[in-house]
Parts: C-alpha cells; structure tokens; sequence
C-alpha cells in the first residue's frame, strides 16, 4: 500500500503494512514458518552477503513482522521498527546495545516494575553507573545529566500514578550529555503521544497492552532512525534471539486494526470514571491526565493528543479500605494487566510494586490506599454502578 503514507492513522491501521501473497487474500495470511528455501546456493550466499533482500530464518525476520514493523512505523511516523518477544525484552534490547561497562546510565524513578529491576539490579552488575531521578523534577534532571551520560530511560504517563514528564525538555538534557532518550510510550499508546517528534530518540512498546488489547498474546516493539534501530537495536534482537513469533506478530497486526475505536472508547469511559471517582468523598487523589486537577495537566494538554484509558485513584483508609473497594466488584477485574478491553484493577502496592520497597514506593506516591485502574469498552454506566458498588462497602466499613 504504497498510500498509506498519506492516510490518516485510523485509515493506515487498516490498510499499511499489508504484504498481500499471490493469492490476494483480504485478510492477512499467517507465515508459520521457522525458514525459507534458495534456488540455487549462489541465492543462498547472496541472501547471506545482503546483495539479494530475501527471508531467511524468522529469529531475524517474517513476512508478518514486516506487516507489523511497517504499520508500526507509519503510526509512530518513525523510519525503522524492530519487534521483541515481549515488552521488557523491547526495553532490554533499547537499552543493552548503547551502552557499555563504565557509562552511565540515568531514569525516572517511576517505572514499570521490571524495567525498575533491570536499572537497578542488573545494570549495576555490569559495572554501568546507574541514577534515579524524579521524573517530573526538570532541577533533578539538569543534575543528573550535568556528567556523560549514555542513556536515559523515561516512561509518561509513568506506571501507576499517571505522572507526566517533560519529554522535549529530557530530551535536550541527554542530547547535551552525549546520550540517547528511551521513551517507553505504553500508557499514551502510538494514538496519544510521538515522543521522536518531541526530541526521544527511542520509543518503546509492550504490544502485550492497547496493541493486543484483547488479552491474547505478548509483544514488544522498539522504534526509532535507521541507524539507531538497524545498526543498533535490530543485530541484538536477532543475534540474542529475543524474537517476536510470526503468529504473535498477526495477532497484533490484526489488533491495531481497532485500536483507535478500542483506546478512543475507553479514554472516554475513562474520563467519566475519573469525574465520578474525583466526586466521592471517600477518595483522596484521581490521577487522570484529563482531569484539571492532575499535577501535570498543562504539559499533558500540549504533550498528548488526548488522555489516557488508565486512572491511579487512592482510597481513604489505606490497604483495607482499597482490598474491601476491590472484593466488592463484579465486574472490574482484579488482575495486573492493562489496555485491555475489560477493566481491570490492580493494587500496585501488594503486586506490581511490592518488590520495590515501602520507602521508595511511598516515595513514587504509591501508598497503600493506590488503585491503578485499566478502564475497559464495557457500558459506562455499568462501569459506574460498579465503582459506586466499591464505594458503597468501603463506606460501610467506617462507623459513621
Ligand atoms: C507491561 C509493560 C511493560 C512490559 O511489557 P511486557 O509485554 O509485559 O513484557 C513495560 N512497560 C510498561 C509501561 C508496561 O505497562
């Protein structure tokens, strides 16, 4: 589709990156193959000098994770893609083949649970000089990276607590210390926010989220220049074999087919949860990009095309009034997944963040009484009346 450029997003969902076969099927044919055959042994050697441009071995590449590299690159508006088996393996291979024993390496401090670990723990293993900073603090930013810094690592709106960051203001920081920004864009998802187009220099997705959105299967995608991806990124996820499968790749490719109707959709139930939770008395704080009242909400308005389908909410009365809102739901689901059709509800402070540590979770905000909460396509009211089921046993437990 060779169009598709000039396309809408909405219209390239569902028309770029399409590799029609010769039998011209409407719908897009699964390659479940591990190889491909030569005509001869000089195509063979041709294929494995790069002269001739052919499939051979789907660890390094698959007619479907063409499909999906390409429609990827044409929503991010990014020259080169490179698909992961997962989301962490995406930020692990953003991160590993910039830097080296010795550098120095600096990220908020809110980050998805692993991608913490890896900055944390492993890192420092290898000899690279790790350093958290708060991510909304642009006076903790210009310290941090006042020394050479190989790369930085952000994540906005940052899991779970729904903080936004200044993405063109990092951005100048690490390009002035030597290094390359790594933004991980779950939470905006590719509709809401192109943070190349605000001076990163890597974005990263677990396509395991909005991308799928239906539950089905894990992803990653890593996108970026040529020279970033294809030199870089792309030799690290072949070689260490961190591959996306072909059938994963056409499970995503068919899922980006709906995701403006998907993430448009819960954005606006979101929205109208976050006004009904912001009401109640029995709630503390509604982290929601598109309330007024969100710390960062003018940088969001010009960040971000649009909010979020994400809430982080605290209850009043900490682990025992957040477990009792929880248990009272029929139909939010307790689980640790996101940008799924179905709400879904997480306690990040017994889950997601529990290995972190009281002090630092407390620091990220996560207190005992947090919620981050998935908003689902489901009827709102129906996703109302629930919350307001949630509420109504929180507020029994208190005597008044
Ligand atoms: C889920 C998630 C990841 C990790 O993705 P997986 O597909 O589970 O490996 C990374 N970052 C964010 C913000 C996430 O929500």
């Amino acid at each position: 589709m060779k169009r598709a450029k000039t396309y809408r997003p909405a219209t390239q969902l569902i028309h770029g990156g399409v590799e029609r076969t010769s039998f011209d099927e409407t719908s897009d044919a699964v390659f479940l193959t591990s190889g491909f055959i030569y005509d001869s042994a000089e195509q063979a050697e041709r294929t494995f000098t790069g002269e001739e441009d052919r499939y051979q071995y789907s660890r390094f590449n698959n007619p479907n994770l063409t499909s999906l590299q390409n429609r990827l690159s044409i929503l991010e508006n990014a020259e080169a893609c490179v698909l992961t088996s997962t989301g962490m393996s995406a930020i692990y291979a953003s991160l590993m083949p910039l830097i080296k024993t010795g550098d120095r390496v600096v990220a908020s401090r809110a980050l998805f649970g692993s991608s913490y670990w890896i900055v944390e723990n492993l890192l420092p293993k290898l000899g690279i000089e790790t350093v958290f900073v708060d991510g909304t603090k642009l006076d903790q930013w210009q310290e941090a990276l006042s020394k050479p810094t190989a790369a930085v690592l952000i994540e906005t709106p940052s899991n779970p607590m729904l903080d936004i960051l200044d993405i063109k203001a990092i951005a100048d920081l690490t390009h002035k210390a030597g290094g390359k920004l790594i933004v991980d864009n779950v939470f905006a998802t590719p509709l809401y926010q192109h943070p190349l187009q605000w001076g990163a220099d890597i974005v990263v997705y677990s396509c395991t989220k909005h991308i799928d959105g239906q539950g089905r299967v894990l992803g990653g995608a890593v996108l970026g220049n040529k020279e970033t991806i294809e030199d870089n990124i792309t030799p690290f996820v072949r070689n260490t074999g961190i591959s996306l499968s072909p059938f994963n790749a056409w499970v995503l490719f068919k899922g980006l087919e709906t995701l403006p109707l998907r993430v448009e959709k819960m954005t606006q139930n979101a929205q109208a949860c976050s006004e009904f939770l912001e009401k109640s008395p029995l709630i503390s704080r509604v982290l929601y990009p598109g309330l007024k009242s969100h710390p960062h909400y003018e940088l969001g308005q010009k960040q971000m095309s649009a909010s979020s389908t994400m809430i982080g909410f605290e209850i009043k009365g900490g682990k025992k009034a957040a477990f009792t809102f929880m248990n009272a739901l029929e139909l939010i689901l307790i689980s640790n997944n996101l940008g799924d059709n179905r709400c879904i509800m997480t306690h990040p402070a017994t889950t997601t963040h529990m290995k972190i540590g009281e002090k630092e979770r407390l620091h990220l905000g996560i207190t005992d009484g947090s919620i981050r909460f998935s908003v689902g396509i489901e009827d709102v009211q129906d996703i109302i009346e629930d919350l307001q089921r949630g509420l109504d046993a929180v507020a029994a437990l208190s005597p008044s």
